[in-house]
């Protein structure tokens, strides 16, 4: 924040990095007003500070870059992707992580280096694999044994042969919500180390024709604040790899997935991410040296932590009711269409009078959302001024996985987004309107 008038400090980690106080006493991102935006683009919005997006990625070139010789940062597109994101990722360097067809036409449509995008997930379709070889994807992460024939099948009808990592789960519990959770032994993703299942799938993945296996991945999981899991999730997969020699594996490649976490709440922060770099790459080095491998090229796939912070949700104020002795409700007019973190993961949010940051906090209240689900809840116990309807309140750490998984329940209108830089907003996706709900059905 550049002002005098600051915002109150704990809530500097979870508000994008050009949030400040205006002149004129409102909340500005990018150095736009977010009344005015609100008012010019209506509510619910979404903003993104595209200084705080290019700056997330280029800490992330930088401190990985610093600490291992081979370095790529792969954005994880199911925190939320767009035409518009997908330059600027692909401008700053990086490549893309992909679970869909659906995230790679996004990819293509935003003319994204294809070289540069990875296909992830744990029930491709053969349609997908075609499409994605077809473009010429650069890597493929095989996740079950079906990929394997699949995708061995596709490579050969397309005439290439596909560069692949094989994704293992090494069993350790990232301690995270059970949601995120995704490298223990009962995770739907990857091959199992225990029981030889993925000794097992990389002999079956070396001998088909038709596929390079160019090395190994694992994930942990999401919004980890430990880094300690990385570490011997590294050590696990590594030494697999390392073993995995016996089989003719040269491994050239490695990653160690995702998931550095981010502050959503004023207390509770993640360490820096030169400290979350400096173990994943003490790790690599250590095992690689252990192990007798040389450091093969290491690919990161940060989501959350590259757009969850520099997003900003912008609501409305309605309807509130207090029940006496109990609580207060503040209802906006968003909510689990537009953010279903908190009633899927028990989410916590910080929010903010967006007219007037510096208020006096005078009451403790629940914000809630428009749609009919009494889990409809945004942030509970939250303390705010006494907001009247009609002002803009907002809700900041809201760029990662909010969009992504908006959905049209009660038949809710997907919001807009515009990005900010240097006093300009620009429109990257508009309001959904009656007629994009419609223009599915069939008479
Ligand atoms: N890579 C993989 C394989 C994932 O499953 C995920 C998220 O679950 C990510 C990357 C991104 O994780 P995050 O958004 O926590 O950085």
């Amino acid at each position: 924040m550049t002002t005098g008038t600051e915002i109150d400090a704990d809530l500097r980690p979870v508000l994008p990095l050009t949030a400040e106080v205006n002149a004129a006493g409102h909340l500005a991102i990018g150095g736009c007003d977010a009344v005015e935006l609100a008012r010019e683009f209506g509510t619910p919005l979404y903003v993104f500070d595209e200084a705080d997006l290019r700056d997330r990625c280029r800490e992330y070139v930088r401190e990985f870059s610093a600490r291992l010789p081979d370095v790529g940062v792969l954005y994880a597109s199911k925190a939320y992707i767009g035409k518009a994101l997908a330059q600027l990722l692909a401008d700053e360097g990086l490549g893309l992580d992909v679970v869909s067809g659906g995230e790679l036409a996004i990819a293509r449509v935003a003319e994204f280096p294809l070289d540069r995008v990875y296909f992830h997930g744990n029930n491709k379709g053969r349609e997908e694999l075609a499409e994605a070889v077809a473009a010429g994807i650069g890597r493929v992460v095989i996740d079950n044994f079906r990929d394997i024939e699949l995708l061995d099948e596709v490579a050969r009808e397309a005439g290439v042969r596909q560069p692949v990592l094989l994704r293992v789960t090494p069993d350790v519990d990232p301690h995270t919500h059970s949601h995120i959770t995704t490298g223990v032994l009962d995770s739907k993703f990857g091959f199992a180390l225990a029981e030889g299942q993925a000794e097992e799938a990389m002999k079956r993945a070396l001998a088909a024709p038709n596929l390079d296996v160019v090395g190994v991945h694992c994930h942990i999981g999401s919004q980890l604040f430990e880094t300690e899991p990385y570490a011997a999730a590294i050590e696990k997969t590594l030494a697999f790899a390392a073993d995995m020699r016996r089989h003719g594996l040269n491994l050239r490649e490695f990653s160690p997935g995702g998931g550095i976490g981010i502050q959503y709440t004023r207390h509770e922060g993640p360490p820096p991410l030169a400290t979350f770099a400096e173990t994943i790459a003490t790790a690599i080095k250590g095992a690689c040296a252990r192990l007798g491998l040389e450091i093969p090229r290491v690919t990161v796939e940060p989501g959350r932590s590259i757009v969850g912070r520099a997003g900003v949700a912008l609501y409305s104020v309605g309807s509130r009711k207090d029940v006496p002795g109990v609580r207060t409700y503040v209802a906006v007019d968003g909510g689990m269409a537009d953010n279903i973190r908190p009633a899927i993961y028990d989410a916590k949010y910080e929010a903010l009078a967006a007219g007037r940051p510096l208020a006096a906090l005078e009451e403790l209240v629940t914000v809630v959302g428009k749609y009919c689900e009494s889990g409809d809840v945004l942030v509970r116990d939250v303390r705010l001024p006494h907001l009247e309807a009609g002002e803009v309140l907002a809700i900041p750490a809201s760029g990662a996985y909010c969009l992504s998984m908006a959905s049209n329940y009660n038949a809710a209108l997907k919001p807009p987004i515009v990005f900010v830089r240097d006093g300009k907003a620009r429109l990257v996706r508009r309001r959904e309107t009656y007629a994009d709900l419609l223009a599915t059905e069939v008479d």
